[in-house]
């Protein structure tokens, strides 16, 4: 099967930039307004109006092409592509062509420990299109409604070469290229409202073979997850194909999530279908050499190097500073709770274990809405540092701090969950759990040292987790040998 195929992947994304307005004109680009509120002339695509272009759109262009290592061009320019669609009234898409603002970048990933370096082929920039409403069901709605309210809204594309070989390399780059713009604020890095769009090219050839083979083109894939599982459906359909001697259609398919299959939706257009031509309404871009310099003076830093200083800086493996920069939000949650802790590393096995159970590690609105703040966070850490609270307990105080909003110290002192230390307290439970398990402290005595952790466990079973488990486990090493 999939063995005896070598897999070419190259990806295209589409980020929608927070720019204020929209690319060409003035109307605001935010999100869920009423239907065609948001637009002019000049979006509706009416005759005789002409584009200016968003300065803000070329510096975010700008700032995502020199983090992800391209080189601008000094010359780009904007071109027409044609084609016919009832949500774009003006039958051709500003976009650029030949001439994108940025070219030869790369992209490092690391998959399952092995770093690849995956070439980026150019960054450009284009208008959106509008939205089709359609009534019911697209091919028996009776009838079909159009808001433009995005149409015009300023798009970045980045296409990457076709340098990935397996699904997981591509959703390795898809989600390193969205952290990216997300910690550059030039995109909000949604895919489900489709902020953040990916488009794969996918091929598979003989390994050794030079050409590429016949690529399927797969759209609306709008999660990490549907990446993966499209990309991985999609090497199993055409490397059946290739066993039994199918041809393989150059098309564009569609992912269905639902059904966990590609549907072919059309055959693939080339470029000379779109007959591109230089948008003669605007000048070509001239970006200066100092207007660069300018940009790549606000960059902030970026994931890679965030990393690297967690790892030095807080001492996190290298695993654990994976995952708590795959985004900004999360990063800066962890950063926020453990700047004052004395121990960084529980604070990152809290952010990385309990609160990504409660909020999506790549999710930066629910991370800012998360009632559990990072100070709120530390403050938890605390009590079970300063012994107020075993960690066990500490969990359920979680549970209800993300419920309630509530700090922790106030639940614990209401709730009475104050860890108990009291040697002789504790001393009176651990007389009862020893005399009702006398098998177990028969095998502890013949050696079975795994019975102590037993032993401690129905202990802090009895006094409902609030026991300290190492005044416990005293209480027992010092009782045990004389029974
Ligand atoms: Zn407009």
């Amino acid at each position: 099967m999939s063995h005896a195929y070598e897999v070419v992947i190259g990806l295209e994304v589409h980020a929608q930039l927070r720019t204020r307005t929209k690319m060409f004109c003035g109307c605001s680009t935010a999100f869920g307004a009423p239907p065609n509120t948001q637009t002019c002339p000049v979006c509706q695509g009416m005759p005789g109006t002409l584009p200016v272009l968003n300065r803000r759109a070329v510096e975010f262009g700008i700032k995502t092409a020199l983090a992800i290592n391209c080189t601008v061009s000094a010359d780009n320019r904007f071109a027409r592509k044609h084609y016919y669609y009832p949500d774009m009234p003006k039958n051709y898409q500003i976009s650029q062509y030949e001439e994108p603002l940025a070219e030869h970048g790369y992209l490092d990933i690391e998959v399952g420990g092995v770093a690849r370096r995956i070439g980026i082929q150019r960054l450009h920039l284009e208008e959106d299109v509008g939205k089709l409403i359609h009534e019911g069901n697209l091919e028996t709605a009776p009838s079909s409604q159009v808001d433009f309210n995005r149409a015009g809204v300023p798009l970045m594309e980045i296409v990457s070469m076709p340098d990935m070989r397996t699904s997981d390399e591509a959703a390795a780059y898809l989600k390193s290229l969205r952290a990216i713009v997300v910690y550059l604020d030039v995109c909000d890095g949604n895919m489900e409202e489709g902020s953040l769009r990916c488009d794969a090219n996918i091929s598979l050839r003989r390994p050794g073979a030079t050409e590429l083979g016949t690529k399927v083109e797969i759209k609306n894939m709008n999660s990490f997850r549907n990446v993966q599982h499209a990309l991985e459906y999609e090497i199993k359909r055409q490397a059946r194909a290739l066993d039994t001697g199918e041809r393989i259609v150059q098309e564009t398919r569609l992912w269905d999530p639902d059904k966990a299959h590609t549907v072919s939706m059309r055959s693939k257009e080339f470029a000379h279908d779109y007959r591109y031509f230089p948008e003669p309404d605007l000048p070509p871009l001239d970006v200066a050499p100092a207007w660069i310099e300018a940009v790549r003076a606000t960059l902030p830093e970026l994931p890679a190097a965030r990393r690297q200083r967690f790892m030095t800086g807080y001492a996190l493996s290298a695993y654990d500073s994976e995952v708590a920069t795959q985004s900004k939000g999360l990063a800066d949650y962890f950063e926020a709770a453990a700047k004052d802790s004395p121990n960084p590393k529980t604070v990152a096995n809290w952010v990385l274990n309990e609160l990504l159970r409660v909020v999506p590690p790549d999710d930066e609105k629910a991370i800012a809405a998360c009632p559990i703040k990072p100070a709120g966070l530390a403050g938890l850490i605390t009590l079970i540092e300063d012994g107020t609270i075993s960690g066990r307990i500490a969990k359920e105080v979680f549970e209800k701090m993300f419920q309630t909003g509530e700090d922790a110290r106030t639940i614990v002192s209401r709730e009475g969950l104050t860890q108990v230390a009291d040697a002789g307290e504790l001393g009176a439970v651990v007389d009862t759990v020893l005399a009702g398990h006398a098998k177990v402290v028969e095998d502890y005595k013949a050696g079975k040292k795994a019975a102590l952790g037993f032993l401690v466990g129905q202990v802090m079973k009895a006094t409902a987790g609030k026991a300290s488990p190492a005044v416990v486990n005293s209480l027992l090493l010092e009782k045990l040998p004389k029974l």
